[in-house]
This record gives C-alpha cells, structure tokens and sequence, in this order.
C-alpha cells in the first residue's frame, strides 16, 4: 500500500496536495475508494480512503489509526564526512531505509569534497528529498532530517547525546560491540563515520573531547559508505531492531 506523509496534524478528513497529489492522481492514476496509508506531521499513521482525486487536491478520509509503528527504539545520529556525490546519496537512502533518524554532513579534513554555501544549500535540499523518498519506500513512521553541511565542531555543539561513537580504523582497543555493550541504555547513538580519506587525528581529538569514543569495525578497512551502513546496522542488531 502506498504511504503518504502530510504536512497537517492528524485529522479525520486530511487534504494532500503539490507533488504527491499530482503524483496519486496523474502517476498512480488512484480514484476515489483507493486506500493509502497515510502519515501526519503530529506522527499519526492511519489507513485512508481517498474521497475526491484531483490533479492539485487529493481528500482523504482516515479510516483507522495503525497502532504498528515502524521506527527503531535507538535513535541513530549519523554525522557522515563528505563523501563524493553519489556516495552521500546511497548513504542517505540506505541509511534512512534502516531507521536512522538524522544524518548530519560534515565537512571534514580530509573530505575531498569542498562545497561553498550556495552549493551545499542545493545538495542540502537534494539529500532532504533522497530521505523523503526512501522513507517513503521503507515506510518509516517520519522523514528523517538531513541537516545542513556543517563543521566538525558545529556539529558537536549541536549534538549532545549521552552516547557518542567515533569510528576510527586506527582503533585496535575498543570494539564497537564492546562499546554498546558498556552504554546503560541505549536510546540515542551519534555515530560519526569519516569521508573516504579518512579522520585526521585532530578531529578524533576533537570529538574525544566532546566525550565520543573512539571505536573498530573489525579488522578490515571499509569503505566510507559501507563503514556508515554496517555501523547503523550493528548497532539496529544490537537493540534487537534488525529482525530481533
Ligand atoms: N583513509 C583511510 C580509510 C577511510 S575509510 C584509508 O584509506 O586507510 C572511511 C571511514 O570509515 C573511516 O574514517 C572510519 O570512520 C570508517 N572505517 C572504515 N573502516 C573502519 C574500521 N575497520 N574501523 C573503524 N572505522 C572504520
């Protein structure tokens, strides 16, 4: 079934309108009757009928509120290096598919790519749409935000978490595993991954001091991309939101 986020509190006849109205009516060809799943913007996810298809307007009446949700109990934070073009884009997907809840890009030391305000704004709202429509497909409970570019340390100002995972590959000591484990809860995750060439040691300095730990994926070095996924993955598992 098709699952719709609207931007309007949760509310018995609900109106979905611009892109995703054009979308059921001219793409999906839906008409009165057809049922959806839908999503308000206060987190209510109901079944729906569309009452009334239009090119600019689709109504709906909401059926039944679905109890179910679909959202991870660990709120991940991943806080990715810039990575080339479409790496951030598969990250962004894959991540969103898998429950993370935010992603933060971060320009860092070695991230080749520079990207001046104007062109990070784009890709900023590029990225947003990446989320939208994985969450979409996923059918996550909520669209998760893809924050603006920001700086090692912006990002760690704006990120106070309790439990803060830097994945370092020069780490021999302490594994990822080993540091969930040591967490008395786990509800909220900054993961930080590097870009492709990798973490200077001033920002693993960096983020110890704002109290991340330094942590291994195993002995084999990753690729950005996949370091990001199987983290997100490793600690899903972890909390028993991965088939658990
Ligand atoms: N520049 C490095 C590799 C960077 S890999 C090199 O070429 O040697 C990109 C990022 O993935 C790293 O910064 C780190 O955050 C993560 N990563 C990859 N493999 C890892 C591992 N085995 N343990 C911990 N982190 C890893």
């Amino acid at each position: 079934m098709h699952r719709f986020f609207i931007p309007q509190p949760y509310g018995e006849m609900m109106t979905i309108t611009g892109v995703d109205a054009r979308h059921i009516y001219t793409v999906l060809r839906m008409t009165q009757g057809t049922k959806i799943q839908i999503v308000s913007d206060d987190g209510v996810t109901a079944l729906a009928e569309i009452t009334e298809a239009g090119e600019s307007v689709v109504t709906v009446k909401c059926l039944e509120v679905l109890a179910e949700s679909h959202e991870p109990s660990v709120r991940i934070i991943l806080a990715q290096g810039l990575a080339k073009g479409e790496k951030m884009d598969f990250i962004i997907q894959k991540a969103v598919e898998l429950g993370v809840s935010e992603i933060v890009p971060v320009a860092m030391e070695h991230s080749v790519v520079r990207l001046e305000s104007e062109k990070a704004v784009k890709k900023a709202e590029r990225w947003q749409k990446i989320a939208e429509a994985a969450a979409k497909q996923s059918k996550r409970d909520v669209i998760p935000i893809v924050q603006p570019v920001q700086t090692m340390e912006q990002m760690l100002a704006n990120n106070a978490c309790s439990c803060k995972l830097i994945a370092y590959e020069c780490e021999d000591k302490l594994g990822l595993k080993a540091a969930l484990q040591k967490q008395q809860e786990l509800k909220e995750v900054l993961l930080i991954i590097g870009p492709e060439g990798g973490i200077s040691e001033a920002e693993l300095h960096q983020a110890q001091a704002a109290g991340a730990w330094g942590v291994s994926l195993g002995k084999r070095i990753l690729r950005a991309e996949t370091a990001a996924l199987v983290a997100a993955a490793a600690i899903f598992y972890e909390t028993g939101d991965l088939g658990g």
